[in-house]
Order: structure tokens, then sequence, then C-alpha cells
């Protein structure tokens, strides 16, 4: 049996997930902030984060997801683990809809949901020494007495390459590398099988990205564990993912397997992204890059018709009044002329792009 069809069936057994079922399922879930003015505060627009995403994530996967900064990648992640409320839509974890859930359902159910962030420095308290941080889950949820508590931080420091000596240090004692490894220790110590990793990496040096990008690899084949794994660096969202999804402007641009996307990207967003990815993808080594022009659009007032229009060197009329559907199967993607499928020709690409490169031949 493969290293991945153990964890796979690690993990289904973990979460009692049958055969082929999602462990979790977004569906169109939306997350907009409210915009006020006036003396009396009404509410006059809203900032769309989150705009209609739907996704599944299966158990012992790596679900990816990518995209620039401000395309709501992250705040999908904090609306998942229900750090914010969303605005609309459901999240079935579990084959439960978390927003059915009563307080205190909802807290039992995200002991099985834990986060781990960019900077595990914001979220570990400065005046505890680590033994107690790692402690505090156990202890506080009544899954463990003091003594049992302190065996298994122990046991989680060791698992995640530290030794024992570490309980009595202090988070500022540590480098980031370290503090990360406490920041995934400690959003274990319950048993979750989910884990929403938004940027875990992305504050930390090349070489000790690729150690922490280990670490969780072997974590997950040995507990059978699950991630959405949250970055805007495609390298580290590659190395780790079995599927990634594409997100712009709070939505769903592309979803496919890693190997499928980077060998055959459908939309031209995603096609832009891989181009700006260091390691040139071999795919596309012949063909004239697709660049970008301008800023992400106002998340405030987005984009009519399909969002990124307004960039995409190969929009139509049909681009900025219709608003593509994200269909194809196990490799979707939200475009009306997705590359390699009849897409139009660079004489008559966008007028709102400033520079138009063309269509790779
Ligand atoms: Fe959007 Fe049209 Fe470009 Fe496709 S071709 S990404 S639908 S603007």
């Amino acid at each position: 049996m493969s290293v991945i069809e153990a964890t796979t069936r690690k993990a289904r057994a973990r979460a009692g997930v049958p055969d082929g079922e999602p462990l979790l399922s977004v569906q169109d879930l939306k997350l907009h902030y409210p915009i006020r003015g006036g003396i009396v505060s009404r509410q006059t627009g809203a900032v769309r984060a989150v705009d209609g995403v739907s996704f599944e994530v299966f158990p012992g996967e790596t679900l990816g997801i990518v995209g620039e900064s401000g395309c709501g990648k992250s705040t999908t992640g904090r609306a998942i683990i229900r750090l914010e409320n969303p605005t609309a839509g459901a999240v079935v974890f579990g084959g439960r809809d978390l927003a059915g859930l009563n307080t205190r359902e909802l807290r039992r159910v995200r002991l099985n949901l834990q986060m781990v962030f960019q900077d595990p420095y914001s979220s570990l308290n400065p005046q505890k020494r680590i033994g107690d941080l790692l402690a505090e889950p156990l202890v506080a949820h009544g899954r463990a007495s003091r003594k049992e508590a302190g065996e298994r931080v122990t046991e989680m420091l060791d698992r995640v390459g530290l030794s024992a000596q570490f309980k009595g240090r202090y988070p500022h004692e540590l480098s980031g590398g370290q503090r990360q490894r406490v920041g995934i220790a400690r959003a274990l110590m319950l048993d979750p099988t989910l884990l929403v990793l938004d940027e875990p990496v992305s504050a930390l040096d090349v070489s000790i990205q690729a150690q922490v990008l280990n670490l969780l690899r072997d974590l997950q084949a040995e507990l059978g564990l699950t991630y959405i794994f949250i970055s805007h660096g495609l390298g580290a969202v590659r190395y780790i993912s079995d599927r990634i999804v594409v997100m712009y402007l709070g939505k769903v641009m592309e979803v496919a397997t890693t190997a499928e996307l980077f060998a055959n990207p459908r939309h031209p967003y995603t096609e832009i992204l891989l181009d700006a990815y260091p390691a040139p993808n071999p795919h596309l080594r012949d063909k004239e890059r697709t660049v970008v022009e301008g800023d992400v659009p106002n998340a405030a007032k987005p984009p009519s018709g399909c969002v990124f229009h307004t960039r995409c060197p190969f929009a139509q009329d049909k681009c900025r009044t219709e608003e593509p559907r994200l269909g194809g199967g196990s490799h979707a993607f939200a475009c009306h002329f997705p590359l390699d499928a009849g897409r139009p020709t660079a004489a008559s690409g966008n007028p709102e792009t400033t520079k138009n490169p063309g269509v790779p031949a």
C-alpha cells in the first residue's frame, strides 16, 4: 500500500467518513464585510472578501489554496473554522453543517478543526512557557490532568522535532522555525482531524521552510491528518498539495490536481500565476509569457461579469457581462475562453489592459 493510500485510510477511519465522501464541503461560502456611512451608520455597501466559494476536501489529502494577497484565501480559512461568521453558504464538516450547530455543539466540533497561523508568535502568549502553552488546551477542555498533559506535551514536542527542554522556554527564546513547530504542536494537542494552515511557512527562511513542510508531510502520514494549506507561494503549495484551488477577488478561478494544474492550466489567471513562479513551468517554457497589468480591483466594487476581465489579456465582450461558472468536473475552471479551447486571438485582446502579450502558439 502506498503512503498516500495508507494516509487516506487512516484519515477516513479517524474521521469516520465513508469511502469517497469528503471530510469537508464548502458550499457557496460568502463573507461580506458591511461598509457603513452617514450619521445613522447605514450600510452603504460591502467588501466581498469571499464571494461564493465552493470546494471539497477529502480525508488525508492536502488541498492548497493559492492566489494574490487580498484574494480571500485566508478569510476563507477563517470562515471555515468559524473565526469569522460567514454571510451565507454552508460549511459541512463530517456530514454536519456548522451553521446549524448551537454554540456548545460548535465548540465540540471545532476541536477537530484547528488553525496554524503565519506568525505563531502573535498566537502564543509571550508570558507563558512553551510547556504551559501546549498543556493549556488539554487541561481547559478536560482532556487530561496536569500530570498527563505534561507527558503529552513531551510526546508532542518530540513529534515536531523539539526536545523536552523546550518546555521551560518562552516564545521569544525560540527561532522562527522552532516557534512554528510549537504552533503546529499546539494545534495538534487536541487530536484534530483537519488543520487549516494559513501561510505557515511564508515568514520563514527557505531552508527552514523545507524542514517545516517535511514535518507537516510526516505528521500527516503518521497521524492521518487532512490539511487546507493556504499560501501565496506557489513553490510551497506545489510541494505539499494534492489538489490546488486558485482564488481571485473572493472567487474560485480553477481547481485541479497539482500535477494537472501545473501541466495544463486552463484559466488565464492560473497561467499568469505560474508564469510568475520562479521555477518556470516547463509547459510554458517556449511560449511568450503572459503578463498581467494593474492592481487587483476593489472587492467593494468588483468588476461585472468575470471579475478578472479588467486584467485578463483575453477578455471579450461576453466576459464583461456574463459571469463564468465554475465547471469542468475534476479539473474545474471559471472561464468563458479557457486556454487551449478556442481562446480569442491577440488582435481582439482586452482594451482595458495596457499591454496585450498575444496568444502563445
Ligand atoms: Fe475571464 Fe474572459 Fe479572461 Fe476567461 S477570458 S478569465 S472569462 S476575462
